[in-house]
């Protein structure tokens, strides 16, 4: 307050260190569920993917992009979400402590808020809390290479979960010996076991699971029909067209050109 401000106490503001962020970069938050192994078991998500906590997931992530600033895109899988702030941004000076933050804890209380539109009934037994870092990435490739990092880590973590959980569901092997007949295997024997042994070709399952979920602003048009009364005329209907912006989901493929090449506003020059 000003009181405060003009005391003799105000040097302890000296101590804050600079955390803003390098100009012309972009900067990602990525923010992680804390202990999630552990909060999956609790709330019994299904195995190898819960739905309802996907749903949140991207529920939560939806309301940081649409409560912040300058959030350009943002991709999430498992239990964790990150989000990309135009590289121009200049909200809260670029103080990474302040993006980070806000990000945080917009997402960590948007998934307690959303909790029963996705789990109903089933109670939220303690209050979940997520970890947040900020990493800048100065150029396109960069930053196209994180986001395909953060996918293909989805893909490898969902086949190994989903032949891990269909050898124990399916093939009556305990974790352990699922475990065991995995280890040392390569992408290309995890397809074959799935395919062989229980008629699974892994490139039909669902998108939502290999792919993770990106969210990007998109503009449509909204038409509302408006009652006008213009001077000397009679009260009328007239409708108003304008263009809104809203977030679109999108369960695909972003590592190779043509989800940029469709949506080419999301990377700056
Ligand atoms: P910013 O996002 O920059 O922090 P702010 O509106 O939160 O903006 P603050 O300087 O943090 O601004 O001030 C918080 C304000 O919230 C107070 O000025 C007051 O109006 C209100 N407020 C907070 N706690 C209380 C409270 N317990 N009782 C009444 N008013 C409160
Ligand atoms: P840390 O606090 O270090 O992040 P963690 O237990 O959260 O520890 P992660 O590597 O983040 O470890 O893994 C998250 C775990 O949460 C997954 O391994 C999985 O067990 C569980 N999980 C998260 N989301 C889902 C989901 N949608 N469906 C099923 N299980 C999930
Ligand atoms: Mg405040
Ligand atoms: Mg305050
Ligand atoms: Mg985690
Ligand atoms: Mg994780
Ligand atoms: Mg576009």
């Amino acid at each position: 307050s000003s009181v405060m401000a003009k005391s003799k106490f105000e040097y302890v503001r000296n101590f804050e260190t600079d955390d803003t962020c390098l100009r012309n970069c972009y900067i990602v938050v990525r923010l992680d569920g804390r202990n999630f192994h552990k909060f999956a078991e609790q709330h019994k998500f299904t195995k190898p993917n819960d739905n309802r906590a996907l749903g949140l997931l991207t529920r939560s992530a939806r309301s940081v992009m649409e409560e912040l600033e300058d959030i350009v895109i943002s991709y999430g899988q498992s239990d964790e979400c990150s989000f990309v702030f135009k590289r121009t941004t200049n909200w809260f000076k670029r103080r990474a402590s302040k993006l980070m933050t806000h990000v945080a804890s917009q997402f960590s209380s948007s998934y307690v808020f959303y909790w029963k539109e996705f789990f109903g009934e089933q109670p939220l037994l303690y209050p979940p809390s997520f970890d947040g870092r900020v990493v800048l990435y100065p150029s396109n490739r960069n930053l196209r290479d994180y986001l395909s990092w953060r996918q293909a880590d989805c893909h490898i973590n969902n086949l190994y979960n989903t032949v891990f959980w269909t050898l124990v569901q399916k093939g009556g092997l305990t974790t352990a010996q699922a475990e065991e007949r995995l280890k040392g295997t390569l992408a290309a024997d995890k397809n074959e076991i799935l395919f062989s042994e229980f008629d699974i070709n892994y490139n039909n399952e669902s998108l939502l699971h290999r792919k993770g979920t990106t969210l990007i602003w998109e503009k449509h048009e909204e038409t509302v029909t408006k009652r006008m009364k213009l001077p000397n005329e009679e009260e009328k209907d007239v409708n108003v067209t304008r263009s809104r912006k809203r977030v679109q989901a999108y369960h695909c493929d972003i590592i190779g050109d043509q989800f940029w090449e469709e949506h080419p506003s999301i990377l700056e020059d």
